[in-house]
């Protein structure tokens, strides 16, 4: 199957009220294009200068979104134009990213990081760091936009522990929108979900989903 099939595919699997983010980390300009062609407008990367090197190549009306783990002394190369940061996994980070926001005129939204995994090796926030994080840190912040959640699951064949995973990640995200965030309209996004196991996680509440691997091919390395 080509990229433009594999796109036009999860775009119908996934539905209306879900986001598909095309995770194009590692691989050419050209394959980019191509989905871009197919309606495609929504790329993920995970490294600042590769995603900074496409956005200056690739039509301007892509939206770029920062997947992976984001070094502060980076975030200046995506502030002028990131879309979406899905990585927010500390409150230094944030504050860096509101700062090279402030320089650069603009609000940039930000998905916090959720720990669920059992791996030692994921980033992320827990439960009480997001909540010290909304209530202490974020009031201060005004050139950011908290839009919501993003986790990754356990790296496993074991459904019911994605599952679980998925599901606690939901139920933390409803309670933040019902009670710290309830007068926010912008905290709507739910990002779990890659080529793997996304379609539990739709069904487990995400309404984005991160897929690399199942639209462009498997990555000839690995990060
Ligand atoms: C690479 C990556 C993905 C996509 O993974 P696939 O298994 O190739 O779909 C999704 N999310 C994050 C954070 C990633 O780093």
């Amino acid at each position: 199957m080509s990229i433009s099939e594999n796109i036009n595919n999860y775009l119908k699997q996934i539905g209306d009220h879900v986001t598909l983010v095309a995770v194009s980390k590692t691989k050419p300009q050209e394959d980019i294009q191509e989905a871009y062609n197919a309606g495609q407008r929504v790329f993920g990367e995970n490294k600042a200068q590769e995603m900074t090197a496409k956005y200056e190549a690739l039509p301007k009306d892509i939206k770029w979104h920062m997947i992976g783990h984001l070094q502060r002394n980076k975030v200046k190369y995506i502030a002028p134009y990131v879309s979406l940061v899905h990585s927010v996994d500390s409150i230094r980070l944030l504050k860096e990213i509101n700062k090279e926001a402030k320089k650069n005129n603009r609000i940039i939204n930000c998905l916090l990081q959720v720990y669920i995994a059992k791996e030692e090796s994921k980033f992320g926030l827990d439960e009480s760091e997001v909540i010290d994080l909304i209530e202490n840190t974020l009031p201060e912040l005004k050139n950011i936009k908290i839009a919501g959640l993003m986790g990754m699951a356990t790296n496993t064949q074991n459904q019911a522990t994605i599952e679980n995973e998925f599901n606690g990640l939901a139920t933390f995200f409803e309670g933040l929108k019902s009670n710290q965030f309830k007068d926010s309209t912008a905290f709507q996004t739910l990002s779990m979900g890659m080529s793997g196991d996304y379609s539990l996680a739709i069904a487990c509440g995400s309404n984005m989903v991160r897929i690399g691997s199942a639209i462009f091919g498997t990555r000839n390395y690995k990060h």
